[in-house]
């Protein structure tokens, strides 16, 4: 490993930014859970480590006329076992929660899981080409062993899968991620925040040089969204696995017709996949496995396989479709 040097910030992002600011090779340690493992592998070389525990973006706080802002440094089991998350936003809670396991997800952070890189083995291994890791080398997944990799949003230089659970409940909330950087304060969009890999799969997301995510609003949301939701996971074991196919969705309805929904997918695609398009064609229609079914070719109708991950466009509908239907029939 080489050498690095570390710095701890203290309580307000400013102090984070400035540590960080104007030093190439820079990069923020939250949880660690993610970005140790990437040193460790020299997948990722920081000259500088910003440790920025001692963050005081660590709460949930309500936003008046509806809403919350979630800190980024709040642990991802903190944010699932909030009891008021757990029962405004339950699809975020279950989304987290079906993610890691329960020590990881008491070290991890919102802020690094939005951050967490991909899983794709190729880009894990230092000795060989992938285009996110070293521009230009080349992307042996698409003719290599690509079973955990994507069907949708991928390009001809990398079909890597975005593996964050929690996103996927994010982007079917609407959530928007709050940034502070050496330029100022802004907003994003989440689903504006992870970037498709097109000619540039190094770049992953928005931020800027030396940005810090300060923390995630979630606007309110019917109040149905309580009751009519479901996140499935699809994966290899029942625990500690990343998703082959994940589904976050939650209907509104009225009269057994679809009054409004959200639908998002993970394990698919370089970053969380909404289904907006989808979710629109299904608003009016009867809440049944016809209109389910329906709205999961649509999903699928751009999917493209590859040699060992072919059976995740068949797998996606089925668990859109179930997803779904768990939705409809409603959690007590
Ligand atoms: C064995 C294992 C299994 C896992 N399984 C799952 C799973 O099933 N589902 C799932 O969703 N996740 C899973 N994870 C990933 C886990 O959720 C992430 O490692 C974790 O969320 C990262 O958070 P962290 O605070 O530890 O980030 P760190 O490791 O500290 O940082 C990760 C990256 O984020 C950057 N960063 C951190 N905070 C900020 C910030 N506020 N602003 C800007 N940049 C920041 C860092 O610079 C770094 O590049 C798994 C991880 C492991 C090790």
């Amino acid at each position: 490993m080489k050498l690095f040097t570390y710095a701890k910030a203290g309580a307000t992002a400013e102090s984070a930014i400035q540590e960080a600011a104007g030093k190439k090779g820079a990069y923020y340690i939250a949880g660690g859970t993610n970005i140790i493992d990437l040193m460790k592998d020299d997948v990722v070389v920081p000259d500088h480590l910003v440790d920025i525990t001692a963050l005081n973006c660590n709460q949930i706080e309500k936003i008046a006329g509806g809403g919350v802002k979630i800190g980024a440094m709040l642990s991802n089991s903190d944010l699932a076992n909030d009891p008021y998350i757990r029962a405004t936003y339950p699809v975020l809670s279950r989304a987290i929660l079906s993610g890691a396991s329960a020590q990881l997800r008491n070290m991890a952070s919102v802020g690094g899981n939005l951050m967490q890189r991909t899983r794709c083995s190729y880009f894990y291994d230092v000795a060989g080409d992938c285009n996110k890791r070293k521009p230009g080398s080349g992307c042996p997944a698409i003719e290599g062993y690509n079973r955990m990799h994507s069907i949708l949003g991928a390009s001809n230089k990398c079909i890597s899968a975005h593996p964050s659970d929690m996103c996927v409940a994010l982007a079917a909330l609407d959530a928007t991620v709050h940034l502070a950087g050496p330029a100022g304060e802004r907003k994003v969009k989440l689903l504006d925040f992870h970037k498709l890999p097109g000619n540039t799969p190094e770049i992953e997301n928005v931020l800027a040089p030396h940005e810090l995510i300060v923390s995630v609003d979630l606007p309110p949301t019917p109040a149905a969204f309580g009751k009519n939701w479901c996140y499935l996971k699809v994966r290899d074991r029942a625990s500690y696995a990343f998703a082959l196919v994940s589904a976050a969705a939650c209907l509104e309805l009225e009269g057994g017709k679809i009054k409004s929904a959200r639908l998002a997918l993970g394990g698919v695609a370089p970053k969380p996949w909404r289904a907006a398009d989808v979710e629109k064609m299904m608003v009016g229609k009867p809440a049944d496995e016809k209109t389910f079914k329906a709205a999961a070719e649509a999903v699928m109708k751009s999917a493209k396989g590859y040699e060992h991950n072919k059976f995740k466009i068949e797998l996606g509908k089925r668990t859109i479709v179930r997803a779904l239907k768990v939705a409809a029939g409603g959690v007590a």
